[in-house]
């Protein structure tokens, strides 16, 4: 669905050049959740703003189902770090923008707005707004907002690293839920390497500035997955002592950058 072949990204600033990616490659199929680990500032975000078209790589090419991405690409959602929200808008008109832009009839937006509100725990919230709500309540409209258009392809940046440990567990519970009930195929993008073993089918991790792929692991643990149950798990603990392993020296490098 999505194929990064030999992708680098550069930076211009002033008379400074920053090279935030650097001959990535890696692929992802139809119906796949795929993350992304890596350091801060290895360029986690410009590869999702490179796939939404929004900036064009300096060499290499992004096929979206085997064309080049030249445009922006309307057909995937793109949930971005900080949620988006319009704060003076309700829930439930904040879910159904997209579908308003696209002139879909109100009577097509209610039925939709109330099965994602209900899908996403927020049926009792439709007439709130953002700020009534709790960070993960905020984080599930976003998803609501994304999931009502039905992208093909969603992509989130780093969603829950503002929640706490135990509401992190939850979304992904309801993050896992979702997905196995609308196979939409998923590129997340985290530092957490935790989270991304617990969702993924396939984990590339990425090098400290500039990006590079230093491993693509397959995570071949069973689904449906309970994450809590997950992660104690022998097969879960080699896997993440094995990709530990990988990102170890790319943090400390990045924390002494
Ligand atoms: P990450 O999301 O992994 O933390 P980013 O993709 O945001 O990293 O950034 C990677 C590097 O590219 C950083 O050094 C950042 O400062 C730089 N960068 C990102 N976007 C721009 C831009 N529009 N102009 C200049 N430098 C940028
Ligand atoms: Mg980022």
């Amino acid at each position: 669905m999505l194929e990064y072949r030999g992708v680098t990204k550069k930076f211009y600033k002033r008379d400074a050049e920053i090279t935030a990616l650097r001959n990535v490659s890696f692929r992802i199929e139809d119906g796949q959740f795929v993350s992304v680990v890596g350091p801060s500032g290895c360029g986690k975000s410009t590869m999702l703003n490179l796939s939404a078209g929004l900036s064009k790589p300096t060499a290499g090419e992004i096929l979206y189902r085997g064309q080049p991405v030249t445009g922006i690409n309307t057909k995937l959602g793109y949930i971005t770090q900080r949620d988006n929200l319009l704060e003076w808008s309700t829930v439930y008109d904040n879910i159904v923008i997209a579908l308003r832009i696209r002139n879909v009839p109100r009577q097509k937006q209610k039925e939709l707005a109330d099965y994602y509100l209900k899908l996403m725990g927020l049926q009792d919230f439709a007439k709130h707004y953002p700020m009534e709500l709790s960070g993960g309540m905020r984080k599930r409209a976003s998803l609501a907002r994304t999931l009502i258009y039905s992208p093909e392809l969603v992509m989130m940046d780093e969603p829950f690293s503002a929640l706490d440990a135990h509401v992190k567990g939850m979304m992904h519970e309801e993050l896992l839920r979702v997905w196995e009930l609308e196979t939409k195929t998923i590129l997340f993008i985290t530092h957490d390497l935790t989270e991304a073993i617990t969702l993924s089918d396939k984990v590339v991790v990425l090098s400290a500035r500039p990006g590079t792929v230093k491993a693509i692991i397959d995570i071949n643990l069973p689904r449906p997955r309970d994450p809590f149950l997950l992660q104690t798990t022998p097969e879960f603990i080699e896997i993440y002592h094995r990709v530990w392993d990988l990102l170890r020296d790319d943090i400390r490098k990045s924390e002494a950058a």
